[in-house]
């Protein structure tokens, strides 16, 4: 039997933000993935400044992918609007796996089936014994699974299904495009470039909804992937993956004697734009301080309207997080203001 004093199940934002605070407490941390990072994540890895803030990310020593789009171009119908802010755009298989490098914790691969009490803390498939518990794994979080779903039920309106793709795409773009509506989809379709030549694209509708008016996410993508071919990605061969995820919903329970959830295994992501990282994020800072600081587990305000977060940066209340990257993105360009691409390789 291995034992811990947390045992953190899920390597994604959520757990190695916690991994990371807990580990800089110098408390002793587990951290199991089913996975082997770097992992594939299905996400459009598009992060904002207050991301960037809260994980202490100097953008100027991040040693992967990192683009800043001076404006995220949002269309509806003929309508096309530039919204100039500041936001970025990373590739989750290299963020994951640097976020849990840097959080210094030790990880075990290990697909967590079964979770059981035992005193004050817990037994995890009979192998690894802890005193706390983080659920950190994703919307099929066992954590959830096997401890709170009976008090937190999932809300069948707010189950998001997406459809995406991330190729290694010599994109001309550099901006942000997002799509709303399109054909009457209940969500949102986008164009997201990665630096040095990848790309992600994808869709993502209530599924709820998407049913009440017998369409199929399918038909969307095609109506993307013709979008992308006439104008931002001509001969892009794209293959998608779907994946499933919840907005914000109730969420009362979030802690259970000394066990947590947190991320999309409490179903945080915003209900606007479906942004999960930041709460992710949040969640996994609060989770490790109610560890170590004891202060009361809530998670009432992690998740608000990206929307105002975009708002936000237009008004350059972010300015110290937006100038970083861009003195690090005119350093590698010699200063491009069509969007902010770094050099190839
Ligand atoms: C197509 C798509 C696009 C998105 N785009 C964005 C975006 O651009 N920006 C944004 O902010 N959000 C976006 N999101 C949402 C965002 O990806 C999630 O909200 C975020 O990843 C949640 O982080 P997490 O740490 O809670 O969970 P995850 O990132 O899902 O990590 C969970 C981890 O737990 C592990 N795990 C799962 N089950 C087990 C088990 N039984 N045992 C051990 N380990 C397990 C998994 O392997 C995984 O590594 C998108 C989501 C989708 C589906």
């Amino acid at each position: 039997m291995r034992n811990c004093e947390v045992l953190i199940v899920g390597g994604g934002p959520a757990g190695s933000t916690a991994a990371w605070q807990l580990r800089r407490a110098g408390v002793d941390v587990l951290l199991l993935d089913r996975e082997r990072f770097p992992r594939l994540k299905l996400c459009a890895g598009w992060i904002t400044p207050e991301v960037v803030r809260e994980l202490a990310m100097d953008l100027a020593s991040y040693p992967h992918r990192l683009l800043t789009f001076p404006r995220l171009r949002m269309h509806s119908g003929r309508w096309q609007l530039p919204v100039p802010c500041v936001q970025y755009s990373i590739r989750r298989f290299e963020f994951d796996a640097w976020l849990l490098e840097r959080s210094g914790a030790e990880v075990v691969q290990h697909n967590v089936r079964h979770i059981e009490r035992e005193g004050d803390g817990y037994i995890v498939d009979g192998e690894f014994r802890c005193r706390y518990l983080i659920g950190a794994g994703g919307t099929r979080c066992p954590v959830y699974r096997e401890l709170f779903r009976e008090l937190n039920p999932r809300e069948s309106g707010l189950q998001i299904v997406t459809l995406e793709h991330e190729i290694a795409y010599d994109w001309s773009d550099a901006d942000c495009h997002l799509w709303f509506f399109e054909q009457g989809l209940p969500g949102y379709s986008w164009y997201v470039p990665k630096e040095r030549g990848w790309l992600n694209v994808g869709v993502g509708a209530i599924a709820a909804r998407l049913k009440a008016r017998g369409q199929d996410i399918r038909s969307h993508w095609a109506h993307l992937i013709g979008t992308l071919e006439r104008r931002l990605a001509p001969g892009a061969q794209f293959d998608p993956t779907g994946y499933s995820y919840y907005l914000r919903g109730k969420v009362e329970v979030v802690r259970r004697e000394n066990a947590f959830i947190t991320g999309d295994a409490a179903g945080l992501a915003s209900r606007d734009l479906g942004e999960g990282i930041g709460p992710a994020i949040r969640s996994g800072l609060r989770a490790a301080r109610a560890i170590v600081a004891n202060e009361p587990y809530h998670l009432d305000d992690v998740t608000g309207l990206s929307i105002s977060s975009i708002a936000r940066s237009m008004f350059g209340r972010l300015a110290p997080a937006a100038s970083g990257a861009g003195q690090r993105a005119r350093a590698a360009t010699g200063g491009n203001e069509h969007g902010l691409r770094h050099g190839d390789q």
